[in-house]
């Protein structure tokens, strides 16, 4: 258990030569760190140490004492500390669209309520308000980081920083107009003064966002693969999520959706495809080959009846496979603790294979997974000496946590997101014993009303 700690002495040391009399900003001392690293390890008894909003020790209880002094301490009696969940795909503004249509399949989903919803409400005061509305429900319930895809990204981005979650904003692209863009020329040209406003920011960076392969024609999608490979940002896309989106580009293009993104260069380790339900042996293979990431939403998937996809497989293949909750209109809620624990019940059940995505592999996914898609597990993902202090404590004090036979299976398939007590990003605190502290929770709560009112009226 102090493997960990030897193995990063150097760093430490490094870092603590910077600190006057190893005084530092925050000590968190809990029951149990999860910190999602090689084996899987839990350590008990073991506290952390947090300075300048980086991990710079984790060690025994009794050897903390000894080496730090903290002008923040936390004794969190009965906690597990997990890095923070990575929401690998999510539409937050969305979030005022909850609940507003349900049991429908995709396609009349979207054509009938989604989008003529969209035409008529959205403003960047729709976004501002549901991306709190958002992000308030994700902090409370363990995220520290999500990837988004919604228009007005700049907005999204701003009420970010504002919460102070880290956050990839998606430079979303479509062929058809929208209240944020004419089309695909000023859907790139607003996107790219959306990149080059956050270029280096602490929490913020940009994908590129083309919605899907039925919603962007071959041209901006070959620019898409132009800008990625310029910029060297990720490349966000719903992909294979439905049967009728394999019919509708074998009737319009002649080929499948893989295959037609594999002709245009998309398919490479800058790539996150959401959801992939639909894949035959031959695709898993691509997808593997050509170092695709899969961004797995299963509760959308379950809903909307787009499809199983087949995790087991894809990780056998070698691919790396997260997980995104989707928006709050096809889900319906931002929830990662619920995410990972459908994630991994179902991957039992499409695979015939109770060992398939066990509890360590579902908070790897829920976690590292996301970041080395977002290519930041440099940064975040882990808790480990060096990264970003992206920390979750939760509370296995409660009925449905007892007894602690093993701390990380009661976090994947027990644990509710009204256990998550104390959430910090990048050493910043944001939640305090369950309390928003960077977000006005009974105004969220007031201004959704306000907006049900709108829209129903
Ligand atoms: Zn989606």
């Amino acid at each position: 258990m102090t493997l960990l700690c030897q193995n990063n002495k150097q760093m430490t040391d490094k870092i603590t030569d910077t600190i006057s009399d190893n005084h530092i900003d925050t000590l968190i001392s809990c029951d149990w760190i999860i910190p999602v690293t090689a084996d899987d390890p839990v350590l008990e008894g073991h506290v952390i140490a947090v300075h300048h909003g980086k991990i710079i020790d984790i060690l025994p209880a009794a050897d903390a004492m000894q080496t730090y002094t903290a002008t923040h301490l936390h004794d969190l009696h009965h906690h597990a500390l997990i890095p923070g969940f990575i929401n690998a795909h999510t539409h937050s503004a969305m979030s005022l669209f909850r609940g507003m249509s349900d049991d429908l399949a995709l396609m009349e989903w979207l054509n009938n309520h989604i989008w003529p919803a969209e035409a008529k409400w959205l403003s960047e005061d729709f976004v501002a308000d549901g991306s709190r509305l958002a992000i308030a429900e994700m902090i409370k319930g363990g995220t520290t980081c999500f990837n988004d895809m919604y228009f007005y990204p700049d907005v999204t981005a701003r009420i970010a920083c504002e919460a102070g979650i880290r956050a990839t904003v998606g430079l979303i692209v479509f062929d058809f107009p929208s209240a944020w863009g004419e089309g695909p020329d000023d859907y790139f040209q607003k996107g790219l003064a959306v990149h080059d406003e956050y270029l280096n920011h602490p929490l913020i960076q940009t994908a590129l966002a083309p919605h899907a392969p039925y919603t962007v024609s071959d041209a901006p999608l070959s620019r898409v693969r132009l800008l990625a490979d310029e910029l060297d940002i990720p490349v966000h896309i719903h992909l294979h999520e439905t049967n009728d989106e394999i019919q509708g580009s074998l009737r319009d293009h002649g080929e499948r959706p893989m295959a037609r993104l594999q002709r245009l260069g998309l398919l490479n380790p800058q790539l996150i495809a959401v959801h992939m339900t639909q894949l035959t042996d031959e695709e898993i293979a691509l997808a593997a080959g050509s170092g695709i990431h899969v961004a797995h939403s299963p509760q959308s998937n379950l809903k909307l009846a787009s499809g199983f996809c087949p995790v087991g497989k894809l990780q056998r293949a070698g691919v790396n496979v997260c997980i995104g909750t989707d928006g709050a209109a096809s889900n319906n809620d931002l929830d990662m603790l619920d995410e990972m624990r459908t994630a991994a019940t179902l991957a039992k059940a499409v695979d015939n294979n109770a060992r398939t995505l066990p509890a360590a592999a579902a908070l790897r996914a829920a976690t590292i997974n996301g970041a080395k898609a977002l290519g930041i597990d440099d940064v975040t993902g882990s808790l480990e000496v060096g990264k970003s202090a992206d920390m979750v404590a939760i509370d296995l004090d409660s009925l449905r946590t007892q007894p602690v036979h093993h701390p990380l299976s009661q976090v994947v398939y027990a644990a509710s997101n009204s256990q998550v007590s104390d959430v910090w990003v990048s050493g910043k605190q944001l939640l305090s014993n369950r309390r928003l502290l960077t977000l006005d929770e009974n105004a969220i709560l007031e201004n959704s009303r306000e907006w049900l009112q709108k829209i129903q009226d």
